[in-house]
């Protein structure tokens, strides 16, 4: 009986192969890395510290839907992301709030009152069609400037204005007190970290794991139904049309002995300071109890491990092209951030790949009944 083969075992292949495997399939996932969970991949480092090896992952979502399906596989750890910028010698909230505007500007205004310095300060915009358009047009230049403007420069390589407006998009603005980084219905962190939980989606009778493995070795010899492919889009097809842009991230961890903690958020964010863009200190985010503390510093670089798509228009209409071919590839399925370059959240990731099963399972019945 042939297999689903699927390529990559971060949310977008373990979700698709656990949906398969439990609507009666059998399947294989590969991944060239030598472990599972994708860029969520966490392990304990050298001192014990839980830590994210590519970087913080704060999960959070909207949808009851993936916050079930995901809880099957793990208990949760109540946990509400926090971030600070480093702005003009202080650590003031990131997304910007009263907090942050009466700080600033030494100031003691209202909710009322921070609603009506926006409105004095921001710069209408009409359409939005970039990341400068968001910002300036809901905090003006001079907040653009201080939290916004050297940030992006150094997370892209590119100013505000050569990014769609997605980007920025991400970050809200406040005029109350609420200094969490994110504000949906489900905040939580896999209590027994994010490679454990895929531990456990992977742990099925019908899936077998290899790791260490690119699609590659075997695109030509693996016999299988169907496809699966959660890895660069323009990879698959052989950069035919040119490489897609990826923003790449250079991690530097850090152990600190006998330091029970050095900052007071999970996050601090140096939009204008250092070649890094923010400090994350995990055990914030982990609720770990150690003696000492670990934490990593970013650094986007040009070159290496494809991180981040680049939204922007050019950008998109390369991945158009590939996208449809994508669309004509027999049998095979592409889903996730890098196949369909997506600056995408990890719950987006996993909605996704449980839509994706579901129209799989109409499409290719399964041998056995599960
Ligand atoms: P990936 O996790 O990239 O998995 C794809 C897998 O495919 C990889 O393991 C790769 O090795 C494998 N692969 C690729 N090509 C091949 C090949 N040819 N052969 C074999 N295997 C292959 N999201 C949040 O919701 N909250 C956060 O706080 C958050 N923080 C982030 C911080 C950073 C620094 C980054 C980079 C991302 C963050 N994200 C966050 C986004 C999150 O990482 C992604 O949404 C999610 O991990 C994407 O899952 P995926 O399966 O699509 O891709
Ligand atoms: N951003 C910024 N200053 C900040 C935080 C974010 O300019 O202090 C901008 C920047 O362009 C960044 C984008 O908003 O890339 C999205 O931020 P987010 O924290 O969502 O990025 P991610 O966690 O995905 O790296």
């Amino acid at each position: 009986m042939e297999e689903v083969l699927i390529v990559g075992a971060g949310f977008a292949g373990a979700t698709t192969a656990r949906c398969l495997a439990d609507a009666g399939h059998p399947v294989r996932v590969i991944d060239r890395r030598p472990h599972l969970a994708g860029n969520a991949f966490d392990l304990p480092d050298a001192a014990g510290v839980l830590i994210h090896q590519y970087g913080p992952h704060i999960f959070h979502t909207n949808s009851e839907k993936v916050f079930t399906w995901l809880s099957r596989f793990t208990a949760w750890r109540d946990y509400e992301h926090r971030v600070l910028a480093q702005v003009d010698g202080q650590l003031l909230p990131i997304p910007i709030n009263r907090t942050t505007i009466n700080r600033l500007y030494g100031l003691d205004l209202d909710e009322a009152g921070v609603t009506a310095f926006l409105e004095k300060v921001r710069e209408p915009r009409e359409p939005l069609k970039t990341s400068e358009d968001v910002v300036l047009n809901s905090v003006g230049r001079d907040l653009c400037d201080k939290f916004f403007r050297g940030y992006t420069r150094k997370q892209w390589g590119l100013d505000l204005s050569e990014l769609s407006a997605g980007v920025a998009a991400r970050i809200p603005t406040r005029s109350n007190d609420d200094d969490r980084y994110f504000t949906d219905r489900f905040q939580a962190m896999p209590q027994d970290g994010y490679t454990r939980m895929f531990e456990r989606m992977l742990d099925h009778p019908r899936i077998r794991v290899e790791l260490g493995i690119d699609f590659e070795a075997l695109r030509d010899t693996a016999p299988r139904r169907f496809t699966v492919y959660t890895g660069p889009i323009d990879a698959y097809f052989g950069h035919r049309f040119g490489p897609l842009p990826y923003r790449s991230l250079r991690f530097e961890h850090e152990h600190l002995p006998a330091t029970a903690q050095v900052q007071t958020v999970g996050t601090v964010n140096f939009p204008n300071q250092h070649a890094y863009t923010r400090i994350t200190e995990f055990k914030h985010l982990t609720g770990q109890a150690h003696p000492g503390t670990s934490v990593v510093r970013e650094y986007p670089c040009a070159d290496g491990d494809p991180y981040y798509p680049i939204p922007r228009p050019d950008n998109e209409a390369l991945f158009k092209r590939y996208e449809a071919l994508a669309e004509v590839e027999p049998d095979v399925h592409f889903i996730g951030r890098l196949a369909q370059y997506r600056y995408y959240n990890m719950d987006q990731v996993v909605a996704a790949a449980l839509s994706l099963a579901e129209r799989l399972a109409g499409l290719y019945p399964a041998p056995s009944a599960p």
